[in-house]
C-alpha cells in the first residue's frame, strides 16, 4: 500500500499523475492538491478516462505549512511529491518533517524576490531530515534528473573517469504561438535571462546571458543553435563528482523566442521587482506570465520532438572515450498518452519513477539526496519501460568547441 501526495496541477503535475494511475500495483492511493480545486479534478476526470482510477482531489495553498502539515497527518502518505512551483519547495519540506513523510521535487529552491536557484537552502535540511528518517529526493525532472542519473550511469559502466561533461537540451518542438514558454513561464524566463555560468578546473565561469552558440546537429530533429546557460544541475554535478574538470550546459532557442525575449526584457516585462501601476503594486513578469498562454494549453497543437542529454569524454581502461546518452521524446505522441506536450512529460515521467523507487524501497535512505548519489540502473531500466526510452552512442571524438 503505497500513498502519494501530490502538489501541483501543471503539466508536469498531470503526467505524473497519470503515469501514477497506470502503475497502481507501486501506487496503491493518489491524492492531487493544487491551490485551484478545478485544475485537480480536469486532471482527476481525464486520468479515469484514460486509466479507469480514481484519485482524489484537494485544495491546497502550499505555502501555508500548518495546512499542508494538517493534509500530510490526515492522509499519512508514504511520500509527498512537490509539482508546484520552485518557491514552495522549503514550506513543503517543513510540512514533510512536521508530518512525517518523505519528500520529492523537480526544482531547486528559489526565493520570489531574487532570480537565484541554488542546492544551499535545500541542502541545509540534511540533519533535519537524518534525524527524522525521512528522505528528501531533490530534482527528480529531465534535467536536472535523468542528465544527472545518465552522469551516473556514465560513471558506473561507460568510463572510469569522467574529464568533462556536456548536457544538450533540445526542444525541437513548434507549439503554433508566435510566443509561448513550454513550462512555467515566470520560472523559464528567470532561468534563461540569468547569466551563463560552467564549471571549469574547480571555479564558476560566468558570461552574459545567451552570449555564447554552437550548432549541434541533433538526432530526429535536424541542426539547432543552442546556448551556453547555467542551469541547477550543474551545481550538484560539481559538487557530487569533483573528477570532472568541466561541466556545461547548452539549451537550444529559435531566434523566435529570442527576440520576443529581447524585446521583453528592453521594455521591462521580465522584471521581478514590484512597479506601481494606477495606484497598485504588481510584478512585471508576474503581469506577463498572466497575458502568456498556459503552458499545459500547448499540448494539441505542439509538433516535434525533444532531444536531451549528456555527452561525456574519459577514460575507460586506459583510453579516451566520448560517450552521448540520449532521450528523444515526441510531442505528439507525449499528448496522445497523458494529454500534455513532451516537456512536461520528461518531467512528469522521471517524477513518477522516482516517487516509485521511494515508495518501493529501492531507493532509500535518511537525509538530503541528488538524483546522482544513488543507483542509476533501475531508474534506467524504469525510464525505457514508462515512455522515455534512451540510447548510448559512442562518438567519434570528443565536442569541437
Ligand atoms: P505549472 O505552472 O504548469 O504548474 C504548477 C502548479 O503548481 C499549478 O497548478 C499551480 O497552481 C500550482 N501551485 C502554484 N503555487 C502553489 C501553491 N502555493 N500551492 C499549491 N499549488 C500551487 O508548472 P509546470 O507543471 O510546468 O512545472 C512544475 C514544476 O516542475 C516547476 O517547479 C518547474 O520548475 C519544474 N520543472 C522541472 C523540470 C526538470 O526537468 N527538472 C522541467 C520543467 C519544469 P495554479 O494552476 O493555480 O497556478
Amino acid at each position: 500500500m503505497s500513498r502519494v501526495l501530490v502538489i501541483g496541477a501543471g503539466g508536469v503535475g498531470s503526467v505524473a499523475v497519470h503515469k501514477m494511475a497506470m502503475s497502481s500495483e507501486i501506487f496503491s492511493h493518489i491524492t492531487l492538491a493544487s491551490r485551484r480545486r478545478e485544475k485537480c479534478d480536469a486532471i482527476a476526470a481525464s486520468v479515469l478516462a484514460r486509466t479507469g482510477r480514481v484519485i482524489d482531489t484537494v485544495e491546497l495553498d502550499a505555502d501555508d505549512v500548518a495546512a499542508t502539515t494538517a493534509l500530510i497527518l490526515a492522509l499519512k502518505p508514504k511520500l509527498v511529491v512537490n509539482l508546484a512551483l520552485p518557491y514552495q519547495d522549503l514550506n513543503i519540506m517543513e510540512a514533510c518533517l512536521a508530518g512525517g513523510a518523505n519528500y520529492l521535487d523537480t526544482a531547486n529552491y528559489e526565493p520570489r524576490d531574487e532570480a537565484r536557484f541554488e542546492y544551499g537552502w535545500q541542502w541545509a535540511y540534511q540533519d533535519r531530515f537524518k534525524a527524522a528518517g525521512l528522505m528528501a529526493l531533490l530534482g527528480s525532472g529531465f534535467d536536472p534528473g535523468v542528465t544527472s542519473v545518465f552522469t551516473g550511469y556514465t560513471r558506473k559502466h561507460l568510463l572510469d573517469v569522467i574529464d568533462t561533461l556536456d548536457i544538450l537540451d533540445c526542444n525541437g518542438g513548434d507549439h503554433g504561438q508566435p510566443f509561448a514558454t513550454n513550462f512555467n513561464p515566470e520560472i523559464n524566463i528567470r532561468e534563461v535571462t540569468a547569466p551563463s555560468r560552467h564549471w571549469e578546473n574547480g571555479t564558476w565561469i560566468e558570461g552574459p546571458a545567451l552570449a555564447h552558440k554552437q550548432v549541434f546537429d541533433f538526432d530526429q530533429v535536424g541542426p539547432r543553435n543552442m546556448y551556453l546557460m547555467y542551469h541547477e544541475e550543474l551545481e550538484s554535478l560539481a559538487n557530487f563528482y569533483p573528477e570532472i574538470k568541466r561541466i556545461r550546459f547548452w539549451m537550444t532557442f529559435g531566434d523566435a523566442y529570442l527576440k520576443h525575449l529581447e524585446v521583453l526584457g528592453n521594455v521591462g516585462m521580465t522584471r521581478i521587482d514590484p512597479v506601481m501601476f494606477e495606484g497598485r503594486a504588481i510584478v512585471p513578469l508576474q503581469f506577463l506570465k498572466a497575458l502568456l498562454p498556459e503552458p499545459s494549453s500547448l499540448g494539441p497543437t505542439t509538433r516535434g520532438k525533444t532531444n536531451i542529454g549528456t555527452i561525456a569524454t574519459g577514460l575507460k581502461d586506459g583510453m579516451q572515450k566520448t560517450v552521448y546518452i540520449n532521450n528523444v521524446c515526441d510531442h505528439e505522441a507525449a499528448y496522445a498518452e497523458t494529454g500534455n506536450q513532451a516537456i512536461s512529460y520528461t518531467t512528469g515521467v522521471p517524477a513518477m519513477i522516482g516517487a516509485a523507487l521511494m515508495v518501493t524501497g529501492k531507493w532509500s535512505g535518511a537525509g538530503v539526496f541528488n538524483m546522482e548519489q544513488l543507483d542509476p540502473d533501475p531508474f534506467m531500466d524504469m525510464l525505457g519501460k514508462h515512455g522515455l526510452p534512451w540510447q548510448v552512442h559512442d562518438l567519434p571524438a570528443p565536442l569541437a568547441f
